[in-house]
């Protein structure tokens, strides 16, 4: 079988031509292939009050702590709130964690 120089070439864009497709539809649209990175989406919780001794849950009750607000009152935005860097915080007049976005009726906004 005698193959011309234009079959050839015919040949060789057509080859060319479904790889790009196979690329394209591993790449974008295809199942499970590619991996595109997710916002992570997951919820921070920080009401584990597990650790905590009867007094210390009493006095989260007593501040009325809720692990989030809409009036803007948050804990990162307090000045009693302690930033540990690992999602939850702290509160230096409560034991336990508190979550940057909850709230307690002892806010006091930062200066
Ligand atoms: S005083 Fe209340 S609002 Fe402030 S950090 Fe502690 S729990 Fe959060």
């Amino acid at each position: 079988m005698k193959i011309t120089r234009r079959k050839f070439i015919g040949n060789i864009a057509l080859g060319g031509a479904a790889v790009a497709t196979f690329s394209l539809v591993a790449c974008k649209g295809g199942k499970g292939t590619a991996t595109t990175p997710e916002k992570k989406t997951e919820a921070l919780a920080c009401d584990d009050v597990s650790k905590l001794t009867e007094a210390e849950k009493k006095t989260r009750t007593a501040l009325k702590y809720v692990e989030s607000t809409s009036d803007g009152k948050t804990c990162e935005s307090c000045t009693l709130y302690v930033d540990n860097g690992s999602g939850c915080g702290g509160c230096k007049i409560m034991k336990g964690s508190v979550h940057p976005k909850g709230s307690c009726a002892s806010y006091s906004k930062k200066a």
